[in-house]
């Protein structure tokens, strides 16, 4: 953002759009601020559909500091994705991410207890289960503490998420493993003899380590001395090494 016709435009494009709460741009720092309901990703995409390009720099709330947390989702399939965690409140935890290189339909998601990565996602351990309860759904009293449920996944293979959950906290699961499977859970209640274990939703295909993250405008550094866009672009185009020498897009913080 250079001037204010740019402060404008990217203010016209968030304001009004239901689930966006407000706006604040800081044309010095090009900087935006949204409080919003929507995913990062839907955020992203409205301040993009501006001709410009925008690098979430974290996620927070701006009422308590209660912990934030990141994880970067690889496997040996060429699924990739990112989920990151916010607690906004002792009750609430805020799950938002993106997943690129899913087939289209539903596939579980589930936080592990390990976070342990050295047979891929194998290493990682059963569903995160404190209470030693059985597998459910994100709503049953009776699940995992580690059950998230499904995510969608539309055509293109991208599933972009937004969930909210009262029995998982950033505190407890920092550490530990996420993981997409192949297919859809069952939520406990399918009838197959892994139901009530893992909702029968096949294979492990990628996940990642839970790492504890800054929150909003906590951490101002680089991750990457080239342009600050090492690591799995959450946009749907990759850059060439030339364009990424080039970009001007500012570091991701994570
Ligand atoms: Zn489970």
């Amino acid at each position: 953002m250079t001037c204010e016709s740019c402060v404008d435009a990217v203010r016209s494009a968030l304001l009004g759009v239901r689930g966006v709460h407000s706006v604040e741009v800081d044309l010095a720092r090009e900087q935006v601020v949204v409080e919003s309901v929507l995913t990062s990703q839907e955020v992203q995409a409205l301040i993009e559909s501006t001709g410009r390009h925008a690098v979430l720099k974290g996620m927070g709330s701006t009422e308590q500091d209660l912990g934030a947390a990141v994880a970067i989702l690889d496997g040996a399939s060429s699924v990739k994705g990112v989920v990151r965690f916010l607690q906004s409140s002792p009750e609430c935890c805020l799950i938002d991410g993106t997943i690129d290189g899913l087939e289209p339909g539903l596939h579980g998601l589930h936080v592990h207890e390990l976070g342990d990565l050295t047979l891929d996602c194998l290493s990682c351990g059963e569903h995160f289960n404190p209470f030693k309860k059985q597998h459910g759904a994100p709503e049953d009293l009776e699940r995992h503490v580690g059950d998230l449920g499904n995510i969608l996944v539309g055509p293109d293979g991208r599933a972009s998420f937004r969930l909210e959950d009262n029995q998982l906290k950033v505190w407890d699961i920092i550490g530990r493993s996420i993981v997409v499977s192949s297919g859809e859970d069952d939520l406990g209640k399918g009838g197959h003899p892994l139901s009530k274990e893992t909702g029968n939703s096949g294979e492990r295909l990628a996940c990642g380590i839970i790492a504890r993250s800054a929150g909003l405008f906590k951490n101002p550094k680089r991750i990457c001395a080239c342009d600050g866009v090492s690591l799995w672009e959450e946009r749907a185009r990759t850059l060439s090494a030339l364009e990424r020498r080039e970009t001007q897009t500012p570091a991701a913080n994570l």
